[in-house]
């Protein structure tokens, strides 16, 4: 559902542009918002999840999708834990859809998907790891790393029941707005894939940014 926000810019309390390739680790407080830009179009932000003040809570794609009875995510949608605790809402969507089902990119699967040489590729899943290695203070590690949401991605189910990687449907200026419903910190990881039409073949910046 397209849904606009009615936030400005020049009133947020920080703001950050998150280089492709890059990470973006942040807690933020119950009651803020978060904005995920996308700043040239056609970008996958394939974000994760977790209760601040006790890690082990973090968001579920499955209790999300059973609850909501919708494989995609759009405003109205709220992001359960693992212990069916609401953490998010999305309040504001220009893009109207959202993936949860397709994973993150992983050096693995980029083997599988690709081809065997693209095993030293930059992947998320790489971007998550170094994002929890060097934020100490939040206590994480490799095991914490969980199913994910692609903010802008968009992965049709087919009615046989398979995932595609289609052509984004996102386009620069688009952009997606979450209200937290509890303190969470938020990992994004803006992808780098560059074999699979997702983000065009060419990864480019997001913008990320947070209101009171
Ligand atoms: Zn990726």
């Amino acid at each position: 559902m397209i849904k606009q926000s009615t936030l400005q810019p020049a009133h947020a309390v920080y703001r950050e542009v998150v280089a492709a390739g890059d990470y973006y680790m942040r807690a933020m407080k119950q009651g803020q918002t978060i904005r995920i830009l996308d700043l040239e179009g056609n970008q996958a932000a394939d974000t994760l999840f977790y209760n601040e003040h006790d890690t082990s809570e973090r968001y579920s794609a499955i209790d999300t999708i059973r609850e909501q009875g919708n494989v995609y995510l759009s405003a109205g949608s709220v992001l359960l834990s693992n212990e069916g605790n609401p953490m998010l809402e999305i309040v504001a969507d220009t893009c109207g859809r959202h993936d949860t089902l397709g994973g993150a990119c992983a050096t693995e699967s980029n083997t599988v998907r690709y081809a065997l040489e693209k095993k030293c590729m930059h992947a998320c899943r790489d971007s998550w790891l170094l994002a929890v290695a060097e934020n100490e203070q939040f206590g994480m590690s490799k095991r914490d790393i969980t199913h994910n949401i692609n903010f802008f991605m968009n992965v049709p189910v087919t009615p046989e029941g398979g995932l595609t990687f289609a052509d984004g449907i996102s386009d620069s200026g688009k952009y997606v707005e979450l209200k937290a419903r509890m303190d969470v910190i938020v990992l994004i990881s803006n992808c780098p894939q560059l074999n699979n039409p997702c983000n065009a073949y060419n990864p480019t910046p997001i913008e990320v940014l947070v209101w009171d």
